[in-house]
């Protein structure tokens, strides 16, 4: 599949960035330069501590950009307002390694919960697309317990499920697959893959798991700050 013809959905240029070490700036990113096509599946591929995940949460907006251009869409991160920002996040879908779900509330609610602030979503619409994304990640017979009492690779499902439910057009995975057993992080990838198929979404998934690089488009490595080709 050729993507040359076309402008990226998210497009990275001489990104740095540092963080502050006792007195010192310590730069764990170092120009960064990275292109994303629509529909495609890109893994980042890397040791621990090479700024995948510093790297992702840039692109998440969820982390201030210090130096360099992030274009989302439309929307660039350098000079973005609060209102830009919140703009950009709607449209991200976040997937992380430990999923961040609520265990007072239902698996239904935790995947409802993306939707609860949009008053022009009815309670009744909100339980019915977030059933369908339940079932589309193949756990809609889980959605009345707490998440508690699902396994791990049936939790993970669940963040998916959220992930999804704004129908973004993005999503960022985190090391999705590194609490999960083998069999249990196939299948968790396997469901990303063909989620991110059907709908035309973008995935951006950061691991440093080998055994699941099959499902992407394209791989990249992330070595020390700096993309290696
Ligand atoms: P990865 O996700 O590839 O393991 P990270 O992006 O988490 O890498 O971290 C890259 C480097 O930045 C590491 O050396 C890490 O210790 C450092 N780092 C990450 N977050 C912070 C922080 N909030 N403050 C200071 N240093 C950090
Ligand atoms: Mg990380």
């Amino acid at each position: 599949m050729s993507q040359k013809n076309k402008e990226p959905i998210i497009s990275i240029r001489s990104l740095r960035h540092s963080y502050l070490e006792g007195e010192t700036m310590k730069e764990v990113l170092h120009s960064v330069d990275l292109d994303f096509y629509e529909g495609e599946i890109v893994i980042i591929m890397g040791p621990s501590g090479s700024g995948k995940s510093t790297l992702l949460k840039i692109i998440g907006a969820q982390l201030t950009l210090q130096e360099g251009d992030v274009r989302i869409g439309d929307c660039n991160l350098s000079g973005a307002t609060q209102k830009d920002l919140m703009k950009i996040r709607r449209r991200l879908g976040f997937i992380f390694q430990s999923h961040h779900l609520l265990d007072s509330i239902s698996v239904l609610q935790n995947v409802q919960l993306p939707l609860a602030f949009d008053e022009t979503i009815t309670s009744a619409i909100s339980k019915e697309r977030a059933l369908n994304a339940l079932a589309m990640v193949g756990i809609d017979s889980q959605a009345y317990k707490k998440p508690s009492k699902l396994s791990g690779g049936q939790r993970q499902r669940v963040a998916i499920a959220r992930a999804l439910i704004r129908k973004p057009a993005i999503v960022l995975a985190d090391e999705p697959t590194a609490s999960l057993d083998e069999k249990s992080g196939r299948e968790v990838v396997e469901i990303i893959r063909k989620m991110a198929k059907d709908m035309g979404v973008t995935v951006v998934l950061v691991t440093h798991d080998n055994r699941i690089l099959d499902i992407a488009d394209r791989i990249v490595s992330l070595v020390d700050g700096k993309i290696r080709d």
